[in-house]
């Protein structure tokens, strides 16, 4: 249980009120910041303004899973306040105040290093990626079947990166009968595309793998489709960028050629954000669970 811990919940999306029940179930007293338009109230939680909340009494702090922006602030679904998480609250938080965020920020890695508080980041944890593998694959099908007017069946479909999403995309599109071919840097990368049944090439040779592309999905968190692998694709192709911004597209080039590219973060939490909350919240409840029990052995 948790009970009297004392968790601050700053942002988020339809994902955080999975969280919110699970944690509320673990009798936690929670602070909701940047709930205010949420058309529901939780039996357990108290709805407040970042100031209202007494940082010297929180025990934990979760973001959403993009974290903060470059500035410290945090994104939020049901509020239209600005939340941000500032230094000089989080000095205020007792030492062992832990921050957990979905991934990691240059202002996070930041203010954690100044004040001396620690940020789990939850989807560096190859558990939480590859779940969460699972909506993201159901969310790009869905991209592409909106924005192509082929099958998946028999469509030339270029997966870019063969890591714990490209894994599941490959895997996905394969089974969906499309002609699934797997660009990476490593050796081990391509022979499990190719033990997996697909089609492999290393990456410095992209340029060269693209003339038949119809669909191509990148996870790759680098600039790989740039201009000179652009030129060579046909024209009417569908780039999904799922990698986190920037993106690995060149974007403006692609818009150039005619070629239809987007960038779609937070897929997960678009098509399924019960499915995608519930990952998180499992997760979530474990680390607690772990921190406390261990801060409670250090107290006796
Ligand atoms: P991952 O397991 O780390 O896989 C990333 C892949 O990209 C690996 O194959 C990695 O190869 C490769 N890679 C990374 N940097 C590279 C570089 N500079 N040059 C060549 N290859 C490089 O990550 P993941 O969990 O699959 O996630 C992939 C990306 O998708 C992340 O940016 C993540 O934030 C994003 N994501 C987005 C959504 C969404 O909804 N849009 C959902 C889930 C994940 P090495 O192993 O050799 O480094």
């Amino acid at each position: 249980m948790l009970t009297n811990r004392h968790i601050v919940i700053l942002g988020g999306d339809a994902r955080q009120i999975e969280v919110i029940d699970k944690l509320i179930g673990l009798d936690a007293r929670l602070s909701l910041v940047g709930f205010d338009q949420l058309d529901r109230n939780f039996n357990g939680a108290v709805k407040a303004k970042m100031e209202e909340v007494d940082a010297g009494t929180v025990d934990s702090v979760i973001l959403p899973v993009s974290g903060t922006d470059k500035d410290g602030n945090v994104e939020t679904t049901f509020s239209n306040e600005s939340i941000k998480l500032t230094q000089g609250w989080l000095d205020q938080t007792p030492e062992h105040c832990t921050i957990y965020s979905g991934i990691s920020t240059a202002y996070l890695d930041k203010v954690s290093h100044e004040t001396n508080r620690e940020v789990v980041k939850l989807f560096e944890r190859d558990d939480v990626a590859i779940y969460n593998s699972i909506p993201t694959v159901e969310g790009a099908i869905m991209m592409v079947i909106q924005n192509t007017d082929i099958t998946i069946h028999h469509a030339h479909v270029i997966v870019l990166g063969l890591g714990r999403t490209g894994v599941s995309l490959a895997r996905a599109f394969h089974a969906l009968g499309a002609y699934v071919k797997v660009g990476d840097r490593r050796p081990e990368h391509i022979a499990r595309a190719v033990e997996m049944g697909v089609d492999a090439f290393y990456l410095k040779n992209l340029a060269d793998e693209v003339h038949d592309n119809e669909i191509c999905i990148n996870t790759i968190p680098a600039l790989v489709l740039t201009s000179r692998v652009l030129s060579r694709m046909p024209s009417g192709s569908f780039i999904i960028d799922l990698a986190s911004l920037p993106g690995g597209t060149d974007f403006r080039y692609a818009k150039k050629r005619g070629i239809k590219a987007i960038i779609t973060p937070g897929l997960p939490g678009l098509v399924a954000p019960k499915s995608a909350g519930r990952i998180i919240a499992n997760v979530m409840v474990e680390l607690l669970q772990e921190k406390f029990k261990e801060e409670n052995q250090d107290d006796a």
